[in-house]
């Protein structure tokens, strides 16, 4: 048995700003992959705050408080996001703790003794606003394209990582790995990016406070800090079996405008410490409120708390990982979320547990009847395999339309098979056969939804009465037959309340 850990991490956020619900759903598929694999074996879900920057110690002055009291005040609210959306995290990092400051001072000292850094010119019109050098062609009106505040021409003298020197082997690994960078679409970008030409990354700041202190004055480039989190929260330099375990990361999930950090940057900087990249990075696509871009400056950040007190952490995961594939765009709307929750949800599945409860209890007395018929257990042998294999390729969409199709069978059942006529008839065999079919139906949708809607999947076998039994191996746990005949059932509240308009 090997002690490796399925690794998966999720972008440290930047808080310069609250959270909106985008966060929301590069956490939530995280969530997904790391509840599956910890039903087959050792998981360990990362998630975080970056909380360095020019743009933090600007949010912090207009707030008028100190950049620590906000990214304080900051990751606090991130961790109940994460709290709000069941979010199942092993470890929560802030790039300003010092187990992580400490590593990045290390990292430098390490890629200066490697000669992977060294000391070079750094000019041209910067904008301190937004910590960005720009090219004398971009500005607008001579000021910044950004945000138009003045900029200044800047000449000072900083450290740069030699990053073209990993171009070969960089193109040479993309051409080896065709799945290092997913989707397809973003594995052709980052291509292209490489096959232009890489220049070298100015990796430290000296005109600024707010960042990992470096031997010699100036403060870490932000970016290099906050990726350096993906191996100081496991270990790095630290504690060499635990970070053995994890690293090389399974996945990094990312949004599509931080891959080339992601998928250049980092793994040149991890090859200039000795280390092996990441086995994948997917980035996925932008979600979108109604058609537009979600931004401040819009108006339309909505409340990422408020919308899951009004349609439930559990619907709000369901419908972001049904609505679209993983790596493309899409559109959050309230009318889709509330027809999701209606159809899917309410009619679906919660009508399905609801109706054969009822029914086990009018006919049987809440008990689950002797184990009778196989051809539920024959058709759908392999779903438990069929949807894993959809979650680890990051196909939510997929393995949640595999599993509506055991939904569907089993209402379908119900509606050909009339249990209430079988009663009637006397049919006790053919009754028992159905019951027990729905229950087992059932109690396999709590298993393969629990890495989707962890809560409604706990309520589902609740109200089953096999209320302990959420932890099992995915394998054992799906095999048709397993649950016990004589079981008594609970039943309770409806699973998905019906939203009105
Ligand atoms: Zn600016």
């Amino acid at each position: 048995m090997s002690d490796r850990a399925y690794y998966v991490t999720t972008p440290i956020y930047y808080i310069n700003s609250v959270p909106h619900i985008g966060h929301a759903y590069t956490s939530i598929a995280a969530d997904v992959l790391a509840r599956y694999a910890r039903t087959r074996g050792q998981a360990f879900l990362l998630t975080g705050t970056d909380e360095h920057g020019q743009k933090v110690a600007n949010a912090a002055a207009e707030a008028g408080v100190s950049p620590q009291a906000w990214t304080d005040r900051m990751a606090a609210t991130w961790q109940s996001l994460c709290r709000r959306y069941e979010i199942s995290y092993d470890d929560f990092i802030r790039t300003t703790e010092e187990r992580h400051q400490s590593v990045c001072v290390e990292v430098f000292e390490r890629l200066k003794v490697s000669g992977d850094i060294y000391v070079g010119k750094y000019e041209g019109w910067y904008c301190t606003y937004d910590e960005t050098f720009w090219l004398e062609s971009k500005l607008v009106d001579g000021r910044c394209p950004e945000c138009r505040r003045d900029v200044q021409w800047l000449s000072e003298d900083n450290w740069f990582f030699a990053l073209s020197r990993y171009r070969d082997r960089l193109l040479e690994h993309y051409r080896t790995h065709p799945d290092f960078v997913r989707p397809q679409r973003a594995y052709n970008e980052m291509l292209a990016t490489l096959e232009g030409g890489l220049d070298d990354l100015c990796i430290s700041r000296t005109n600024l406070d707010w960042g990992v202190p470096l031997p010699g004055g100036g403060v870490m480039y932000v970016w290099l800090d906050a990726l350096l989190n993906y191996i100081t929260a496991i270990g790095w330099s630290r504690d060499e079996e635990r970070f053995r375990r994890y690293w090389p990361a399974d996945v990094h999930l990312i949004g599509k405008e931080i891959a080339r950090f992601h998928t250049i940057i980092w793994p040149a900087v991890l090859w200039a410490l000795g280390l092996p990249e990441p086995k994948s990075i997917f980035a996925h696509g932008w979600l979108t409120i109604e058609g537009e871009k979600i931004s401040k400056s819009r108006g339309n950040v909505f409340d990422p708390f408020a919308t899951a007190d009004f349609f439930g952490a559990d619907t709000v995961r369901y419908f972001l990982l049904r609505e679209a594939p993983f790596g493309a765009d899409f559109s959050w709307s309230d009318e889709k979320v509330r027809q999701r929750r209606n159809s899917d949800l309410g009619n679906d599945l919660g009508n399905l547990l609801r109706r054969s409860l009822t029914m086990l209890q009018r006919y049987r007395d809440g008990i689950v009847p002797p184990v009778a018929g196989a051809s539920f257990g024959e058709r759908f042998g392999d779903l438990g395999e069929r949807t894993a294999g959809r979650i680890v390729e990051l196909d939510f969409r997929g393995a949640l339309a595999e599993i509506w199709e055991l939904v569907s069978a089993l209402n379908r059942a119900i509606d050909e098979q009339k249990p209430w006529r079988l009663y009637e008839q006397g049919a006790q065999h053919e009754l028992d056969a159905l019951l027990y079919t729905l229950c087992e139906g059932l109690r396999w949708l709590g298993h393969l939804l629990a890495p989707f809607i962890p809560a409604k999947a706990a309520e589902i076998h609740q109200q089953l009465g096999v209320g302990d039994e959420l932890g099992r191996n995915w394998n054992e746990a799906l095999r048709w037959g397993d649950l016990t005949a004589g079981q008594q059932t609970r039943g309770g509240e409806p699973l998905f309340p019906r939203l009105l308009d």
